[in-house]
């Protein structure tokens, strides 16, 4: 089985990823299993740029496959952010509740139908010689008048989808596993696994 490091510590992601890479040819680890990777300067100026640095890093720190995510919700009515600060929109080291409450907060005057949103993903996969590719998915919704559900991690209580009329948070993780920005930019990932390792044999 080969490796592949996925270049986060966030266990949201990490739980996502491994689910859904599940019954592939690799064996996924992550940078709890490299404490003592280099620190991750995320100083890109785009989710794919953030991503392609996170790769980079790590891959060559420690030659092996490695994947960047970098990912975040973008909000029309507030001209996109949070975006590449979702993490930390509420300030550094802020906790999910504080970012949610922000977000709720800043959108106070903004009626439901106007709160169209979207989660973003973009995945860099580097061998620590070269970049091989970079994907991306999204997933649109809403963002709720308040938090519902306890399902999934970062703003998913906020984000409302119309078709089901339920919250990533109160969905069940299947469908989320379905239907995702990181699950759509996953499916591509798993095709550009295949291709690599046929030619890496
Ligand atoms: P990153 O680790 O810099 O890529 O930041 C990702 C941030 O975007 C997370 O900490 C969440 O706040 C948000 N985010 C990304 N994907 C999801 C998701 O699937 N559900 C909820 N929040 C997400």
């Amino acid at each position: 089985m080969t490796e592949l490091i996925v270049a986060t510590k966030n266990q949201g992601k990490l739980r996502e990823i491994k689910e859904l890479l599940s019954g592939s040819d690799f064996k996924v680890t992550s940078l709890s299993d490299y404490p003592d990777a280099p620190r991750i300067e995320e100083s890109g100026k785009t989710f794919a740029q953030n991503a392609i640095i996170k790769a980079v890093t790590v891959a060559m720190y420690t030659k092996k496959l490695t994947l960047g995510e970098d990912s975040g919700l973008q909000v029309k009515a507030l001209k996109n952010k949070p975006g590449i600060y979702s993490a930390r929109f509420a300030g550094d080291n802020s906790s999910d509740e504080e970012n949610n409450s922000k977000l709720l907060k800043d959108l106070k005057r903004t009626p439901f139908k106007k709160r169209q949103a979207r989660y973003r993903c973009f995945m860099a996969l580097s061998d620590g010689e070269k970049i091989v590719d970079v994907l991306s998915g999204s997933c649109s919704g809403l963002i709720a008048l308040k938090e519902k559900g306890t399902n999934g991690f970062g703003y998913d209580p906020l984000f409302y989808i119309p078709r089901y009329q339920k919250t990533f948070g109160e969905l069940d993780p299947k469908i989320k596993a379905k239907i995702s920005h990181r699950a759509r930019a996953l499916l591509k990932l798993t095709k550009v696994l295949k291709i690599y390792s046929k030619k890496n044999r």
